[in-house]
């Protein structure tokens, strides 16, 4: 029997490749990545630029010798350049020529890539995107933060506390890449200059958060620049200045942070269908429209529990979770990918920010429902006990079934993991009201007696 191939070794291709080598040993499969990391954790490359994380190889779950050894043949420096679903086989460019490999199934996790926005000058020396583990290392260098971590004396590394050689920074997009990119170049020292064509950050955050978001970020110096669209980024070899209708200002760096998108033409190509999104429709098991042809994590759709329409939020859970469903179903066991409600948490600054399901009226009144929505801002901890810090919650629910819909949460802390009650309660179905009945663990360091979900819950319904 031919083997199982895998396209792309990170989150999706490698879970997928370890679970189905797991539960068919006596099955080969194939993982041909075009890039020389395997199985690393991009959502950890802002922290790697800040210093938090010392080394790239810290980021690595398991090496490629790792998966050697687990039987898996992993073949990184090879990039599929083909697909061919009637032959069933993919043409592939590797270190000593092209070559055609047979599949017995065959799994597309070609991810995502960052994308640039169309203004001139993203060639420009200085000019990044951070979406793999090289641009991170790039960013550092260029930043002149190679040195190694200062000892702290006890054995300890104390980090990267070393000064940036760079004074100031562009930061082109408001997404949660370019917020965790601003704290993290802040944290060098750089003056740190955030551009947002539209009137808020962090739009799938909803506006109420963000705007919390943009006052922390201004107090800790970040500059603003909110409605205001990058028409060009202007130097000669290196960037030197960001120009806007305001006029220019000076910048020695910039990161392009203007979302992602799907690496679906290699499957496009083939013939497999995309979905509305542009990523790659599947079906509830990863499955694509061509026979034998499966496609997880960041190249591909999946399915909103909330709307119960084709989405695309391009997550790490989301991936390896596909990835390891599809293993499984490979190697016998039929098994759903699940769905999503495009959960998400990040840290700025000092705050936690985090969302689940539709986050604002326009965008549920835009996925047929008759919106309603509360702000309520609680304690973190019962009023009384020390160090109680405000939460922001936004609730968003169906005025006709009381359905709970989403919510936003923003506070300095018990906000990133509190959002998973929520994102429970929408996997659930559950109403406004179903929530606001929950029995929430109390104690007074780690909530008020009414959990802030409760409240906003209550509240809404
Ligand atoms: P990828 O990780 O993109 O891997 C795809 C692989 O396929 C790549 O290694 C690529 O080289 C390879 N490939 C592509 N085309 C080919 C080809 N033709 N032939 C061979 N190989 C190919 N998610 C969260 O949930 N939380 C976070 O906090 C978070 N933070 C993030 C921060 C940053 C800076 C970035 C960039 C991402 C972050 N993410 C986060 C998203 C998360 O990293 C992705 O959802 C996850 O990596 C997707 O995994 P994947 O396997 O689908 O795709």
């Amino acid at each position: 029997m031919d083997p199982i191939v895998i396209v792309g070794g990170d989150a999706a291709g490698m879970s997928a490749a370890s679970k189905f080598k797991r539960e068919a040993p006596d099955r080969d499969v194939v993982v041909f990545e075009r890039g020389e990391w395997v199985s690393y954790g991009a959502c950890g490359l802002p922290y790697y630029v800040k210093g938090d994380v010392e080394e790239l190889d810290d980021l690595v779950s398991l090496s490629a010798a790792e998966f050697e050894e687990r039987g898996i043949d992993l073949r990184t420096g090879h990039e599929v350049v083909a697909i061919d679903t009637d032959e069933r086989t993919v043409r592939v460019v590797g270190p000593d020529g092209e070559f055609t490999q047979s599949y017995e199934d065959l799994l597309v996790a070609t991810g995502a890539r960052a994308l640039e926005p169309p203004v001139a000058g993203t060639d420009l020396d200085g000019v990044f995107t951070l979406h793999d583990m090289d641009a991170a290392a790039r960013i550092r260098a260029y930043l002149g933060l190679d040195a190694p971590p200062v000892d702290d004396g006890a054995g300890e590394s104390a980090g990267f506390d070393d000064v940036s050689e760079v004074d100031a920074v562009a930061v082109v997009g408001g997404g949660y890449v370019g917020v965790e990119m601003a704290e993290a170049f802040a944290e060098h020292g750089i003056t740190v200059h955030l551009f947002e064509m539209l009137p808020h950050t962090l739009r799938p955050f909803g506006a109420e958060a963000a705007a919390v978001v943009e006052e922390h970020l201004e107090d800790e110096g970040v500059r603003l620049h909110l409605n205001t669209a990058v028409e060009e980024l202007a130097g000669t070899e290196s960037v030197t200045a960001v120009v806007t209708e305001d006029g220019e200002v000076p910048v020695d760096a910039a990161l392009l942070g203007a979302g992602v998108a799907p690496n679906a033409e290699l499957a496009e190509r083939a013939g497999i269908e995309l979905g509305p999104t542009g990523a790659v429709a599947t079906d509830e098991f990863g499955r694509t429209s061509a026979d034998h042809v499966y496609a997880a994590g960041d190249v591909a759709e999946a399915r909103n529990v909330v709307t119960d329409e084709p989405d695309y939020v391009p997550l790490a859970l989301t991936a390896n979770r596909a990835g390891r469903a599809i293993g499984a179903t490979l190697a016998g066991e039929p098994t759903r990918t699940g769905g999503i409600a495009g959960t998400a948490a990040l840290k700025a600054f000092d705050l936690e920010v985090a969302r689940t399901g539709l986050v604002d009226e326009d965008a549920a009144r835009e996925a047929g429902f008759d919106p309603v929505s509360v702000t309520v801002t609680t304690g973190s901890r019962a009023h009384y006990y020390p160090g109680s810090r405000e939460i922001q919650i936004t609730a968003v629910g169906d005025a006709e079934s009381g359905r709970l819909l989403g919510a936003s949460m923003v506070g300095r802390e018990g906000v990133a993991k509190r959002i998973d009650t929520v994102a429970t309660a929408l996997h659930a179905g559950f109403t406004a009201e179903d929530v606001s009945m929950l029995d929430l663990s109390y104690a007074p360091p780690f909530s008020p007696v009414w959990d802030p979900v409760l409240t906003a819950a209550k509240v809404l319904d």
